[in-house]
């Protein structure tokens, strides 16, 4: 694997594709400056050697090069969170661009316009890459939100730099992070799988069977392995063409000697809010006109005793609808366990989706070994798959 400390940076223009596709409020202010600050350490390295750093990034999804998906609009966020002045280019490639970019010099940082602004960005075109590849010296991919995607700076770019490549810090950590969990963790290694639903997370269930001691199976996709055994799952979430599939996963896991760990009871409620009536009920007996939100007291006390025998664990998805506060304490009982855990020397990575907006509403980022930044990327990684952004390095 090719790193950032594999190369030293002096006189050297860095092109790194960076993550800063971050969240903006309605007059533009950036909202959470986590992306931007994830990158902060490979730019600095850059930086620290006696380099300079060329930053290429997409910003949302726009259509006709709408000024709010500009990349102006984070500059003097950057420039805060790196401490040195930031330089923009108003396109991507082109004159300007190169003209910038040949200008820089050892200490300068120079940000370019959205990289979505081209057509040719997702369609991975290759002369697109081969002009972006044009402005700098070494090529350094640092995004893993974006490295499950063939795109021109993502994956296509690279071809263009075939000694002069490396992960940043950030994608290298997303790397060794996950390569934790499903090859080279300590055992037991558990995997608690939460969410609302079976049928997006089959793929890396049956991935993840391969690698587990554990499972752990929440949330509302719990339900449709309940009715599947036979249990009335009242009102809950249920997909019934996938109950199938749920025994196949249990008859599967015991094949391969995962113990399976669902929910035994729940906290039930008469409607999808706040108020609701609620009630603490067996999970297979849940009465009709009910529901299970969240997951009941004494499948907290089993999730608690199967997360502190763990060495590795690895979380996707909440166990209830942790977005109302009725319904959070199941998540956030889970959180704690993993926390107690990783103290007492456990690593522990929660990612995709859900599971980190969770983590960050109870405040745990800093009480879990790692929180990944790739949704999707996260995901297909669980699922087995080679990302293409990893690919091209390795290749
Ligand atoms: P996912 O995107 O599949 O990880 O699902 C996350 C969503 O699942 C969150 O918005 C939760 O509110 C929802 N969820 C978790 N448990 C339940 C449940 N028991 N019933 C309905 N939705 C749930």
């Amino acid at each position: 694997m090719s790193t950032l400390n594999d190369f030293n940076f002096k006189e050297k223009k860095a092109l790194i594709r960076v993550d800063f596709n971050v969240p903006l409020d309605e007059h533009l202010n950036v909202t959470d400056d986590t992306r931007i600050q994830s990158a902060k350490n490979t730019i600095l390295k850059v930086l620290e050697d006696g380099g300079s750093c060329i930053l290429m990034s997409h910003l949302g999804r726009p259509k006709a090069n709408e000024p709010e998906f500009s990349l102006k609009n984070i500059i003097t966020t950057v420039e805060d969170i790196l401490g040195v002045s930031v330089l923009f280019s108003e396109d991507c490639v082109g004159e300007n661009a190169i003209q910038m970019a040949n200008d820089l010099k050892p200490g300068q940082v120079l940000l370019l316009e959205n990289l979505r602004y081209h057509n040719e960005e997702k369609q991975g075109d290759v002369a697109f890459a081969e002009a972006l590849s044009k402005l700098g010296d070494i090529y350094v991919n640092d995004a893993f939100g974006t490295a499950h995607r063939a795109h021109a700076s993502t994956s296509i770019i690279a071809q263009f730099f075939p000694e002069r490549k490396c992960f940043g810090y950030l994608l290298e950590q997303e790397i060794i992070s996950i390569d934790k969990v499903m090859t080279s963790g300590e055992k037991p290694v558990l995997a608690i799988l939460g969410g609302a639903k079976v049928s997006s997370k089959i793929t890396i269930i049956e991935n993840i069977l391969e690698k587990v001691d554990h499972l752990i199976i929440g949330g509302g996709m719990s339900f449709t392995f309940i009715k599947a055994q036979g249990g009335s799952i009242g009102d809950s979430i249920c997909e019934d063409d996938k109950m199938e599939l749920a025994l196949e996963i249990l008859r599967l896991a015991k094949e391969k000697n995962v113990q399976v760990h669902l929910p035994v009871d729940v906290l039930a409620a008469d409607d999808f809010n706040n108020s609701a009536n609620t009630q603490v009920v067996n999970i297979t007996s849940i009465p009709s006109n009910w529901q299970g939100l969240d997951c009941g007291p004494k499948s907290k006390a089993i999730f608690h005793d199967v997360v502190q025998q763990s060495k590795t664990i690895l979380w996707n998805g909440p166990l209830g609808v942790f977005e109302l506060d009725t319904f959070s304490s199941g998540t956030k009982a889970l959180g704690d366990s993993i926390a107690e855990a990783t103290k007492n020397g456990a690593f522990s990575l929660v990612g995709g989706g859900d599971s980190v907006a969770a983590v960050k509403q109870f405040g745990f980022q800093n009480k879990v070994s790692y929180v990944s930044t790739g949704g999707g990327a996260m995901l297909e990684s669980l699922e087995g798959k080679t990302l293409p952004g990893i690919a091209a390095i390795n290749n």
